[in-house]
This record gives structure tokens, C-alpha cells and sequence, in this order.
């Protein structure tokens, strides 16, 4: 037998985590994860990997990712005294703000809410906290987020802008309130800027503001990139706990020569915004099902109650696997979440959903 005993060999903390859960989506039309369901021309492709080919994968990347860097920076128009830190994937960066705190530090945000705040804040032993939003709209509780702030002075309050899963656009006068309320750090988390329709906070960041973005929602979910902009003083002090080469030369590589072709990005993200207000229409229009408006590429929706787990299980079995937050409770009770994917994948989606309600 072993002498191990990881009951205390690891934190309590991690203990009592359960592992992020992704679902296997092998064989399945995939609406479940936010991504962009299309793909590059043959043309586009053939440059992309003459790029890879000037690749030095025997070297260690650029540990600033100095290119990329500018043209993220170009591209936001950000001022000289506003810089910006990369992450593997903006999870990562999350998780380096969070790691830069003084043990027994608190977070905010909201629930419904980006799941990775909580389970970051959990897995680093931080006191999490989530506001339940608004009922009605799922906008901010301002009066309930203030009294938060006042009562446990959060080192962070996450605000996802537009919030996943609801995808609202929080109240930009209550975003106002709280970041002036605020002692600590306010991160407006613009993850599906690219389906807001330019609402955005990017011209806000300094001082206590910053705005995390990422790739992902765009169309690179696979490369794993996201960045935060903040003051200068700030950035700093989070990248002296970044390690060195967490941006890989594929991806440093890759991103920018995305970045070069903006273009084809905009055409996609825009198909999906059309998409999105057909697919609203047509679920509006189902007997018992409430479909909220969206600023993302996602849709929440309500099913007829205590119906949202069996119709989930019963669309995927034909084959299109949507996203089940019943369980998370409260707001989300009787909720599923479906990607926007092309115009086939979403009337598969519908078909399946008329077929069992
Ligand atoms: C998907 C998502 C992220 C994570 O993005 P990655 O860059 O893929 O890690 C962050 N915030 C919100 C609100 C998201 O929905």
C-alpha cells in the first residue's frame, strides 16, 4: 500500500473541487461551447501554413509575443500608457489575477455568471461571492451589487459584458455605479465583443477598469488565446507571475496572421448575428419555449417546467448536443443554452426541439 494520503497532501480547497466538465461531442452537431461553426477557404488555409512553415519550433517563442502584442494593442487603439497581458486562453488570465490576490481576498460577480470565476476563485481558497442578477430582464441588482461591494470590499467583481448565459448586456449606468463603488479591480469580461455590436469598455480601461477579451468566440477556440488591457502598473505586477512562454509560437503565429485577415472573421461573425435573430423568431414562436434576446452567439431559452433535462437528453439523441444549465438552479431553472451555428446546423437544432416538445 501506499503512504500517500491525499486527503492531506492536497488543500482542502482542491479537494472539494469537481473537474470542469466538458462534454463529449464526438459524432455530434455541436451548438454546446460558443464556437464559430465555420471554417477557412482552401486559399486562406494554403497561406495560413505557409506562416506555420517559418515556424522555429526547436525555439522557445517570443516570451512577450512582442508582434502580436502591438497588433492587438493597433487594432483596439490603445494609448501608450495602457498595455496589455496575454493568456492562454483568457481562463488563464482569470486565473493569474486571481492568483496575484492576498490569501482570504474576495470576488464578485453575478449569478448566472461565467462558471470559470467560481471555480478559479474556489480552487485558489478566495471567498467567492455571486449576486443573483435581476429576474426580470437578468440585468444587474444594482442596490444588492452595491451592498456586496460595501460588506466584502472584493479585491475583483467579474462583470461578463455581454453575460454568459444569459447574453445581456448588463445596464451601463449600474456598471458605472459599481466600478465607482469599487476599491478593488473591476474586469469587464468581453468574450463575445465580436456579436455585441461595438458595445464595449476597451476606450474605459485605466485606472481600476480593465477589459479581458478572447479569440475563442471568434472563430479560434482551438488556439487558446485571450488578453487583458489595463493601466500600465497593474499589467506589471500580473506578469511577473505569467510564465514566460505561456503564449506557444503556433498560436503567436496563427492568431496574427487571423488578425491580418480580420476580414473573413467579420463576414462570419456577422452570418451569425443574422442567424441569431432568425433562430430568436423561431423559438419565440414555439408553443412554451421563451427565448431571451442575445448579444453573443448564443441563445438562452426557457422550456416548459421541469421539461429542460428530458428535452435536452432527447435532442441529443438526435444528434445535436445544446448546453443543459438547468442544473446550476435559480435563474437558470427550466433554461438550455444553444449555440448560433450555420443556417443547416441551427434548423437541425429546431427540428429536433419542435420534434420533442
Ligand atoms: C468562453 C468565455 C471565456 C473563456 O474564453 P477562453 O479565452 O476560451 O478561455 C471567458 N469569459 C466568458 C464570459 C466566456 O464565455
Amino acid at each position: 500500500m501506499s503512504k500517500l494520503n491525499l486527503q492531506t497532501l492536497f488543500r482542502p480547497e482542491v479537494l472539494a473541487l469537481s473537474a470542469y466538465h466538458v462534454a463529449n461531442a464526438q459524432g455530434f452537431i455541436k451548438l454546446d461551447a460558443m464556437e464559430n461553426p465555420y471554417t477557412w477557404s482552401d486559399e486562406l488555409k494554403q497561406s495560413w501554413l505557409a506562416r506555420l512553415n517559418d515556424c522555429a519550433i526547436n525555439r522557445y517563442p517570443d516570451p512577450q509575443a512582442t508582434l502580436l502584442a502591438t497588433t492587438l494593442k493597433s487594432l483596439n487603439n490603445l494609448p501608450d500608457d495602457i498595455e496589455l497581458l496575454l493568456g492562454n486562453g483568457s481562463d488563464e488570465i482569470i486565473q493569474l489575477l486571481l492568483m496575484a490576490l492576498p490569501p482570504n481576498s474576495h470576488v464578485l460577480s453575478t449569478t448566472p455568471s461565467f462558471v470559470m470565476y467560481k471555480q478559479i476563485s474556489d480552487s485558489l481558497g478566495l471567498n467567492y461571492h455571486g449576486v443573483s442578477l435581476d429576474a426580470e430582464n437578468f440585468d444587474l441588482d444594482l442596490p444588492a451589487m452595491l451592498t456586496a461591494i460595501e460588506e466584502y470590499n472584493p479585491a475583483v467583481i467579474f462583470l461578463a459584458y455581454p453575460n454568459n448565459p444569459t447574453g445581456n448586456l448588463f445596464n451601463i449606468d449600474a456598471i458605472n455605479k459599481i466600478i465607482e463603488a469599487a476599491n478593488g479591480l473591476v474586469i469587464i469580461d468581453e468574450a463575445y465583443e465580436p456579436f455585441a455590436n461595438n458595445a464595449s469598455f476597451m476606450n474605459r480601461v485605466g485606472g481600476n477598469i480593465l477589459v479581458m477579451r478572447t479569440v475563442s468566440k471568434l472563430g479560434l477556440a482551438g488556439l487558446r488565446l485571450g488578453y487583458i488591457a489595463g493601466q500600465r502598473e497593474i499589467i506589471a505586477e500580473l506578469d511577473k507571475i505569467r510564465l514566460p512562454y505561456n503564449i506557444n509560437v503556433l498560436t503567436q503565429t496563427s492568431v496574427q496572421f487571423s488578425l491580418e485577415n480580420k476580414a473573413v472573421f467579420d463576414e462570419q461573425t456577422q452570418a451569425i448575428c443574422r442567424e441569431r435573430t432568425l433562430m430568436l423568431q423561431e423559438l419565440n414562436a414555439l408553443n412554451g419555449i421563451t427565448a431571451y434576446d442575445s448579444a453573443a452567439n448564443f441563445i438562452l431559452f426557457k422550456t416548459p417546467q421541469n421539461q429542460a433535462t428530458r428535452m435536452f437528453e432527447a435532442i441529443k439523441t438526435q444528434g445535436v448536443l445544446i448546453k443543459n444549465v438547468h442544473p446550476q438552479g435559480g435563474l437558470l431553472t427550466d433554461c438550455l443554452r444553444v449555440t448560433v451555428g450555420t443556417p443547416s446546423e441551427n434548423q437541425a437544432f429546431l427540428n429536433a426541439l419542435k420534434s420533442v416538445l
